[in-house]
């Protein structure tokens, strides 16, 4: 007998949903399943007293892609939220990424090449050509001060591993740059979505049969003879039974609280904790991302999340993968079976083992249904 969809899709986050989209458009019968209780994956929001929480962490859109940005703004208006988090590191403020403000409230440098002076002077003394690891990676970008101050601790905390045990491309994502510019992104497109992001995810799969509350693996054979062909965005570990051991992820645990009568807690949607000692890695307020000017008052009460990083345990999120190198080879091993599969298709954050942003998410999922 003909199965009933063409696609079961496992997954309704970005990647899911986004390919939902396009192989629809296509002429494909869909069905979409989620262990979740609700649609979106991580990019999941939820409001509470008119305000948009982030339940899985800040999202924060950005891209300098074209057709990306205008694919996104087709389901949904995006706002003009620049993000610009602050670093408290012991009770100071500093501007985030590192720029010119950074570099005046640190040095008391007043032009870019007093910066880069202070910069190379603090360099000079290590030595680093080829940076092996994100100390050097930091300290040859912005010397040893702000490593010290908005790096080692944060980094520590977020990864649980020393920065000399981490791959330098992690810090490679944040600018550095020699202007006032306390835009965290270079990219030429960024906002957030109006009405949040799980409007955003409704739109894309509207039309499609969706099944909330069920686990792949709890119905695995009835739900394969469901479709010709499946779209499997979980973690590539539990799909193959852990066969050659768990791959490692970071997870992180949210701790929010509503704010009754207070409009406005820190002034900004993102503050960094910098210093190894404060357990949160950083506090959200969310509010920040969607309302502006007066509107910030006009909303009498305020929503905060304090985010604490920890090693992942089986039960818990998977959220960052962590790509060092005992895990990316343990990946490769999973990779290789993978490709091995005819009627599967694995992409996304957990299925391909990858740090991807959102933007990233979609150009994957675009190729991913090309190819198909
Ligand atoms: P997911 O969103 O994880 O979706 C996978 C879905 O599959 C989930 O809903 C899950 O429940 C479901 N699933 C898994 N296994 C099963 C199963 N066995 N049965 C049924 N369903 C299953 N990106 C940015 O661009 N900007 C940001 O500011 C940003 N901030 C981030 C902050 C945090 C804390 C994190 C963790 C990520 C952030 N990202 C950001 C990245 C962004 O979240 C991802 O790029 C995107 O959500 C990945 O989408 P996905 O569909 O691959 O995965
Ligand atoms: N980072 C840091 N201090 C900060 C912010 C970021 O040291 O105040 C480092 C940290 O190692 C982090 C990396 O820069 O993992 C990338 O930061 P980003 O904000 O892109 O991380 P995300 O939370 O989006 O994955």
């Amino acid at each position: 007998m003909k199965p009933k969809y063409d696609f079961l899709i496992v997954g309704t986050g970005l990647f899911g949903a986004v390919s939902a989209y396009l192989l629809r458009q296509k002429g494909y019968s869909i069905c979409l399943i989620d262990k979740r209780e609700h649609i979106g994956g991580n990019i999941y929001t939820e409001k509470v007293r008119g305000i948009n929480v982030h339940k899985y962490g800040a999202h924060i859109f950005h891209t300098s892609n074209k057709q990306v940005w205008q694919f996104v703004n087709s389901f949904v208006e995006f706002n003009r939220y620049t993000n610009s988090p602050v670093a408290n590191y012991k009770g100071k403020l500093y501007n985030l990424p590192f720029n010119m403000n950074t570099f005046y409230q640190m040095w008391g440098v007043k032009t870019p090449a007093e910066a880069m002076a202070k910069i190379e002077e603090q360099k000079k003394e290590y030595h680093i050509d080829h940076p092996q690891n994100l100390e050097e990676q930091a300290i040859s970008l912005i010397g040893k001060d702000i490593y010290e101050a908005l790096i080692k601790g944060y980094t520590q905390k977020q990864w649980g591993r020393k920065c000399t045990e981490l791959p330098a491309f992690i810090i490679k994502r944040l600018p550095v740059r020699f202007t006032f510019d306390n835009n965290y992104f270079n990219d030429k497109y960024q906002g957030i979505p109006e009405g949040g992001y799980t409007a955003l995810i409704e739109k894309m799969i509207e039309g499609c049969e969706v099944r909330l509350g069920v686990d792949y693996f709890d119905q695995k054979e009835a739900l394969d003879a469901l479709a010709e062909r499946i779209i499997y965005t979980g973690e590539i570990d539990r799909y193959f039974n852990y066969q050659y051991g768990h791959l490692q992820y970071r997870t992180v645990s949210f701790e929010t609280e509503l704010l009754e009568g207070v409009d406005n807690y820190q002034g900004n949607a993102v503050v960094n904790y910098t210093d190894a000692e404060t357990p949160y890695t950083r506090i959200i307020e969310h509010k920040h991302f969607e309302m502006f000017g007066s509107a910030i008052a006009e909303c009498p009460d305020t929503i905060i999340s304090r985010e604490y990083s920890k090693e992942w345990q089986p039960g818990d999120e998977p959220y960052y993968p962590v790509n060092d190198d005992k895990n990316s080879a343990l990946y490769a091993q999973y990779k290789a079976l993978a490709d091995s599969q005819t009627k599967v298709i694995f992409g996304g954050r957990l299925a391909e083992y990858k740090y991807y942003d959102m933007h990233k998410v979609i150009e994957r999922a675009f190729e991913v249904v090309e190819q198909l």
